[in-house]
């Protein structure tokens, strides 16, 4: 019936099908193999990392990066070390074995990052996964020193992004070796989980964005990090300068076309020597404390600088790497007004950045787009809205100061509702413990929140007061019942192995032999008895069916050889490698007087 109605529509003569338009074969763009994942913050200071992306791509396809790693992108990197026979035997171990140390290479420039980019590109199919590394500016820096060797974090970021609800991700910007601070947070960056005190790699096997590899630790605790000695005075405003140097290095990488070159670089940092109010090189080297055949050697183009070497000469030369590397260095007749060389240092910063010009129209422009940035749900941090309109945060609130504070109250009272609403959601989860038979400990609700237990404590003390004494109570009375279960299991026939036991009750047997020593053991003692009996009974069996075989032999006039005797035994026994068999044997050869003399 149902062939009849449809075929109304279908056209079924001739002339009809002519009228039908020709398909011409359609071209279907090819698919990428994993997830088209979009990278964060591409032309921002705050761009992500290549290892910090492979581990959100794992967990995108809800596989440990070990599996992602071993599976898909080994086999792309075309190396013999991750092709051996041990590679191939064990896939989800060969980031651990073969690839450890190479890991914090994948974030740099050299042939590992750019091999391990090539297999993220083809299993991606995305073009733009080269600027989460340094490979723009290969060339131009020297790879020594660049990349540390393990991973290095910002708690307060961390914790900002989850408090805002944006994805949590590792910029590029920790795993570079020159930043030791956070410049948003003006606190230093943290290198040990503050849980179980190590260090973290890059690319490790079950590494997730914000969490310690190791014990499963949330790192967003800006509390815990508030507590570390923080850098002060002349090394903040340093480390602030060289993090703000390098942050335009990184937004700036999408937008350089070519490769820079060391001949570039070289005639950059010779002009901007030249320019400088050292004028020399001798004079530079004394002041920056660079050796001088370095600056020699740099100025001619026959070695290209460390980052650290190019923060410092871009600091005593008063430009900004970007440019250094770039080759946006002015000839010297163009170059402005030198400055005093003994006027303090990082002023120079501020007059390198070019200087704007206010005019009505300017403000009003910039005005609106603030405005607009005003609107977006969930509101912005203004560190994000100053970062969107592209001027200084100190500007944005000396032209708007309506505005900056509207921003920075509105973002205020933003996170303040999330922290309340976060912790309503753990009251709650703390309250349906408390009617759960078999409750969560307050230790375990803290975990699983991502907090500490103290922080839990500190806010619920009367509430996990009351769940300590339900866990504590259900928890003895699950003890009693397996407590019961074991005395129980002591009259078991056939008596059980404890391991069966422990199987059965859905625990390890080592936890039972800790809290109930003597019952265990005599579990374990009855159980080795019955063993003992089972294996008298089979030896009495073999002995009298032995004797009964040679026997019966005997009579009918055969010798009992071991042979003839063991065509008739019922078991499936070697009777040459059984003791009992053979002594049995003998002694009915004995008996009927068949024992030959030696
Ligand atoms: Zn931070
Ligand atoms: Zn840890």
């Amino acid at each position: 019936m149902l062939w009849e109605e449809g075929e109304k529509d279908v056209p079924h003569n001739s002339a009809a099908m002519n009228e039908l338009p020709v398909w011409e074969a359609l071209s279907i763009p090819s698919r990428s193999r994993l997830y088209h994942m979009m990278p964060i913050g591409i032309g921002t200071a705050y761009v992500e990392s290549a290892t910090g992306y492979s581990s959100r791509l794992a967990a995108a396809h809800s596989v440990t990066l070990a599996v992602l790693f071993g599976y898909e992108i080994a086999p792309l990197l075309n190396k013999n070390y991750l092709r051996n026979g041990e590679a191939r035997s064990n896939k989800n171990a060969v980031l651990a074995n073969s690839f450890r140390t190479l890991a914090p290479a994948v974030d740099g420039f050299g042939v590992i990052a750019e091999s391990y980019i090539d297999a993220l590109h083809k299993l991606t199919m995305r073009d733009d996964l080269r600027y989460l590394t340094m490979l723009p500016w290969r060339g131009a820096i020297s790879y020594r020193h660049l990349i540390r060797l393990k991973r290095a974090w910002c708690p307060a970021c961390y914790e900002e992004w989850d408090c805002s609800g944006e994805p949590i991700y590792e910029p590029l910007i920790w795993s570079l070796a020159v930043v030791t601070i956070c410049d948003r947070h003006r606190r230093r960056l943290s290198s040990r989980c503050h849980s179980c005190k190590r260090e973290l790699q890059h690319l490790a096997s079950r590494a997730r964005p914000g969490y310690c590899h190791l014990c499963k630790a949330w790192l967003g605790r800006s509390a815990i990090f508030a507590q570390e000695k923080l850098p002060a005075g002349e090394e903040l405003e340093r480390q602030s300068w060289a993090c703000n140097q390098v942050n335009d290095l990184l937004k700036s990488a999408p937008t350089v076309s070519s490769l820079p070159q060391s001949s570039t670089l070289a005639s950059s940092i010779s002009r901007s020597i030249r320019s400088s109010a050292f004028k020399d090189e001798l004079a530079f080297a004394r002041k920056s404390g660079i050796p001088q055949s370095t600056v020699n050697d740099l100025c001619r183009g026959n070695s290209v600088p460390q980052l650290s070497t190019l923060l410092k000469i871009a600091f005593f030369a008063r430009v900004s790497i970007t440019d250094l590397v770039i080759g946006r260095i002015p000839e010297i007749s163009e170059s402005p007004v030198l400055s005093k060389p003994d006027s303090p240092q990082p002023k120079a910063v501020k007059a390198a950045t070019p200087h704007h010009r206010w005019n009505d129209k300017k403000l009003f422009e910039i005005r609106r787009s603030f405005e607009e940035l005003l609107e977006i749900r969930p509101p912005l941090p203004m560190i994000q809205i100053k970062n969107r309109l592209n001027y200084p945060a100190s500007t944005l609130s000396s032209k708007f100061p309506d505005l900056h504070q509207k921003a920075v109250a509105g973002y205020r009272e933003y996170i303040k509702n999330r922290r309340q609403a976060f912790w309503r959601r753990v009251r709650k989860k703390l309250k349906t413990q408390m009617e759960s038979g078999t409750p969560l400990s307050v230790s375990e609700v803290a975990r699983e929140i991502g907090r500490s237990r103290t922080a839990v404590v500190k806010r619920f003390p009367t509430l996990c007061m009351h769940l300590s004494e339900h866990w504590l109570k259900r928890r003895e009375e699950h003890w009693g019942r397996v407590r019961t279960f074991l005395q129980d299991a002591l009259l078991n026939d056939p008596p059980l192995h404890l391991k069966a036991i422990a199987k059965q009750l859905k625990l390890s047997h080592t936890s039972l032999y800790k809290r109930f020593p003597q019952i265990c053991y005599e579990i374990a003692a009855r159980y080795a008895l019955h063993l003992r009996q089972i294996r008298i009974l089979k030896k009495d069996s073999l002995r009298s069916e032995v004797k009964g075989i040679a026997t019966a032999l005997c009579e009918q006039g055969i010798y009992p050889s071991v042979r003839k005797v063991s065509q008739q035994i019922s078991k499936p026994v070697s009777l040459r490698s059984s003791k009992v068999a053979l002594e049995s044997l003998r002694e009915v050869r004995h008996e009927r007087g068949l024992v030959l003399k030696a």
